[in-house]
């Protein structure tokens, strides 16, 4: 049984942050430490540990993540300029946080995909 995270009481509301958009699978709230003018987190419902984790069963979830990623960068606008999803897994992707999610990262120029 994978342990919940702090993304587990975000998400239900035990503990304040910046939620932008909630619904039955899925909820998005702006990263606590943002890298981007527009940096904003998507997550399942359920705790799923991180991709190695994910089952058929969650692709509806799973799924959500890019609508509601879709509707947040209009929302922001920055859908017309672009932006970029970032989804970590374990130590070398440089996951820290064990509740899959979508960074939503956007609001200036990325520049190259990776630094090193
Ligand atoms: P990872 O490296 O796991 O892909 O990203 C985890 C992200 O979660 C980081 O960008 C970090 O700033 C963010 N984060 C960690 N703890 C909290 C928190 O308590 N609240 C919010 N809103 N973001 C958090």
């Amino acid at each position: 049984m994978a342990e919940e995270t702090i993304f587990s009481k975000i998400i239900r509301r035990e503990i304040p942050s910046d939620i932008v958009y909630q619904d039955e699978l899925v909820t998005a709230f702006r990263d606590i430490s943002p890298r981007t003018p527009t940096h904003v987190l998507i997550v399942p419902n359920v705790l799923i540990q991180n991709v190695n984790d994910v089952l058929p069963e969650h692709e509806q979830a799973l799924g959500r993540l890019f609508t509601v990623a879709s509707k947040i960068a209009r929302d922001e606008g920055i859908d017309e300029d672009g932006y970029r999803l970032i989804v970590n897994c374990n130590r070398h992707g440089g996951q820290e946080v064990y509740h899959i999610h979508m960074h939503l990262l956007g609001g200036r120029p990325l520049g190259p995909l990776l630094s090193d």
